[in-house]
């Protein structure tokens, strides 16, 4: 019997790869946090005002929501135990999907266990080889990735430009499939409604008329519109006054709602095709009882205290006028997402380093997230700020932007 000589390690190329991201200072490592997520938390031991998360509302942590959450872990435990169409659907699933369609004043509503999944489930589902799928250049991955799922061509047009939409439309309608084989099924325009790094709104009117006038249907993800954007956080469709023309909204309870899930907000008929069909919603285990029973809770506090939305769009307001007069650039930003870009990847993390020894927590978002010279801070001051929060941040801002050469005055 020989010896075996001594093996190789197959995975040294993965500690290669990080000292390269490490080289570009692409690599950023995980900040973890020891207290509820909240406007004020602990990150990596240190106490800070977070500017960081994607919880609009600060509903995860209202006490409704935790108080929906054990009442629902006392009654059916803490996991559904199966996929939807085994064993795993249980009341609290069908019932907050009947509210949630309710609220989006929809047909019929599917949940996902993460809007990404939605998205990845979705897509794949109702587009193949006879269709075509037109997205925006900067949807989301969770879209770009639902789309590679997928056997339907793809055509990308430039950020918003509904004008390169149009004609992308046209010739698609007057064309056909490129095999000759007629016209297509279905084409599908695919946006985001709000852009998750940028804060910018699609313009979904004018996609709409573009879309009705090719005989196209309309897809919106709206998870960064999802309790930020329409009557209670109802979405870009409620906002624009939209409703009955947009074929497909998801949205996300990951965010604003608090919790965690997507949904896939459409017709009857659609819902029961992905019950059937949607692999995330085949292959992998439904929501726990308690997320499910604090969604429907975060639906209702939505609609019981306004006061919520208001107060995130007042301080997003304020915050953005102040930002601005510092001399920092926020980019197109319409919405509470609210970037800081500075351009080069390492100035971005030292930037946020920088402030995190200040006690404010931006995370720094690099490529491949954004463009390699769009490096930016991502901020969202959530309702849960107080003023005096918003304005100890800002000080430090004007401090460390000026530090760092960033603004100047
Ligand atoms: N779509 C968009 C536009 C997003 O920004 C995100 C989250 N970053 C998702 C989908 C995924 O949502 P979730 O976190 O619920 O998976």
């Amino acid at each position: 019997m020989t010896a075996p000589t001594k093996r190789r390690n197959p995975l040294e190329f993965i500690a290669d790869e990080i000292d390269d991201l490490k080289a570009k200072h692409l690599y950023r490592p995980l900040r973890v946090m020891s207290a509820a997520q909240g406007p004020v938390t602990v990150v990596d031991g240190r106490e800070v005002i977070s500017l960081s998360s994607n919880d609009y509302l600060g509903l995860t942590h209202h006490p409704r929501l935790r108080e929906a959450a054990l009442k629902a872990t006392a009654e059916f435990g803490v996991g559904s135990g199966a996929v939807r169409t085994i064993a795993g659907t249980m009341t609290e699933h069908e019932q907050l999907e009947a509210e949630l369609a309710d609220f989006k004043g929809v047909e019929a509503v599917l949940t996902f266990q993460s809007g990404f999944t939605a998205n990845t489930g979705v897509i794949p589902t109702i587009t193949g080889e006879a269709d075509l799928i037109v997205s925006d250049a900067l949807n989301h991955a969770s879209i770009i990735d639902g789309m590679r799922l997928s056997k339907a061509p793809r055509k990308i047009y430039p950020h918003k430009d509904v004008a390169a939409l149009r004609e992308l439309l046209q010739t698609a309608a007057a064309d056909g499939r490129p095999d000759g084989a007629g016209p297509y099924r279905l084409v599908l325009v695919v946006t985001d409604g709000v852009f998750s790094m940028d804060g910018d709104i699609a313009p979904l009117p004018a996609i709409v008329e573009a879309a009705e006038e090719y005989g196209a249907a309309v897809f919106v993800d709206d998870a960064h519109a999802s309790g930020v954007l329409g009557r209670n956080g109802r979405g870009s469709v409620d906002h624009f006054g939209l409703h009955g023309r947009v074929d497909i909204q998801v949205g996300t309870m990951s965010k604003a709602m608090g919790v965690l899930g997507g949904y896939v907000a459409s017709t009857q008929a659609l819902r029961e095709l992905l019950i059937q069909r949607a692999r995330p919603f085949l292959f992998s285990t439904s929501h726990p009882p308690a997320d499910a029973a604090a969604c429907r809770e975060a639906i209702r506090v939505m609609l019981d205290e306004p006061w919520r939305i208001e107060r995130l769009w007042a301080s997003t307001r304020r915050f953005k006028a102040e930002l601005t007069r510092l001399g920092f650039d926020t980019g197109r930003s319409e919405t509470p997402i609210t970037p800081l870009i500075v351009g080069d990847s390492e100035l971005a993390i030292r930037f946020s380093g920088r402030l995190f020894e200040e006690g404010i927590f931006a995370t720094s978002v690099v490529f491949p997230t954004v463009a390699l010279d769009q490096a930016r801070l991502r901020t969202i001051v959530t309702a849960a700020l107080t003023d005096e929060h918003i304005d100890r941040a800002l000080e430090s801002f004007a401090k460390v932007g000026n530090e760092l050469g960033i603004i100047s005055g």
